[in-house]
């Protein structure tokens, strides 16, 4: 068992309220509900006090929230309304500055905190992803095993995709694999874009037909206590790939092999894109390659840092990125490679198998 890590994580998030001004934070977004407690139900409220830490939730949780938090929280249930219930709970706690999750609260529910308390309000911004973005030991070996997943399911599906099957039949195939892997669930819809339709970097997977010859992207994901991991493999289907879809693809193999090889903590999310970028843009593709390089991994499948030319901030040391060039052309198709890769004290390590040789479904 790996050591409980959460009496540490809300030492951290205190020392955080602390240098804010703050007397306690409302925490109400789940992942990190779950990074601090454990809790993983789809419904609660955390008050972070200097000496608290009480989670509010409804009867549906009133067995999974006390047996995931442990000695972690303080859970109250209330089967009517836990707006009130946070009310009363807060008039026992001392006055001071209430801090609350502005990204992740609806105005709705930010008027029924006020509505039920005497505190002042603070918006905060981010105060306990800053504490997800370095991963400890246990949390990267949960995105490999995840990592492992997907790469699994796909070894077993992708030889069976043959012309004819439609999209959401290979992800009916992937998704299923997944599942009986152990995947908790997919951490974002499947995409499976063929032929033209790969030229869309966020496709939705419909149900067209696969000709022979196509592009075959598929983006997929797996989910291990909670962490999540990220793929994109591409493949040929029924037929060699024609010189174009060759030239193209070691292109993008090329850049991403860079950015994989060369990004480093300390780096800005800039330079880190810029590892893959000039490669593209060193080919004439620039414009072809329309978004940024990778996302933060973790409890949540996009999460800081960013890997983007208008990022200045520094990559933070432990943390786990996804790197994903891509290039897209309207009409002709779409090709992108994404592994994920733990930045280390002593370089980038790839959690995913790296395997992005071209595959021909012949
Ligand atoms: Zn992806
Ligand atoms: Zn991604």
């Amino acid at each position: 068992m790996p050591p409980d890590r959460r009496p540490d994580r809300q030492q951290a998030l205190r020392g955080a309220l602390a240098s804010e001004g703050l007397q306690g934070l409302l925490v109400t977004h789940l992942p990190n509900i779950r990074y601090l407690t454990g809790f993983s139900g789809s419904a609660g409220l955390l008050l972070v006090w200097a000496d608290a830490t009480i989670l509010v939730t409804d009867f549906r949780y009133a067995v999974q929230a006390s047996s995931e938090a442990g000695a972690a929280a303080t859970v109250e249930v209330d089967p009517t309304n836990v707006w009130e219930r946070l009310g009363r709970i807060l008039a026992g706690l001392p006055r001071g500055a209430l801090g609350i999750e502005a990204h992740a609260l609806t105005v709705r529910d930010a008027e029924r905190v006020t509505g039920v308390s005497a505190h002042r309000i603070v918006p905060t911004l981010e105060l306990v992803e800053r504490l997800r973005v370095a991963k400890s030991p246990d949390e990267v070996a949960a995105i490999r095993e995840a990592a492992e997943l997907a790469q699994t399911a796909l070894a077993g599906v992708l030889p069976g995709v043959k012309a004819g099957q439609t999209e959401q039949e290979v992800a009916a195939a992937l998704e299923g694999a997944l599942r009986r892997l152990g995947s908790e669930w997919h951490p974002f819809p499947t995409i499976v874009a063929s032929g033209p339709r790969a030229a869309l970097p966020h496709a939705r997977t419909t149900r067209r037909a696969i000709e022979t010859g196509d592009w075959l992207l598929l983006d997929f994901g797996a989910q291990v206590g909670g962490y999540c991991a990220d793929l994109t493999r591409m493949a040929v289907v029924g037929a060699r790939a024609d010189e174009r879809q060759r030239a193209l693809y070691e292109v993008v193999r090329s850049a991403q092999l860079r950015a994989r090889d060369h990004i480093r903590a300390g780096m800005t999310g800039r330079e880190a894109d810029a590892l893959a970028r000039d490669v593209i843009t060193g080919r004439g593709l620039g414009d072809a390659f329309g978004h940024s390089l990778g996302h933060g991994l973790g409890l949540e499948v996009h999460e800081a840092p960013r890997l983007a030319p208008t990022s200045e901030i520094p990559l933070p040391l432990h943390a786990v990125v996804t790197v994903e060039p891509g290039i897209y052309l309207p009409g002709w198709g779409g090709i992108r490679i994404e592994d994920d890769i733990y930045l280390g004290p002593e370089g980038p390590v790839c959690l995913s198998d790296g395997r992005s040789e071209l595959v021909e479904l012949t």
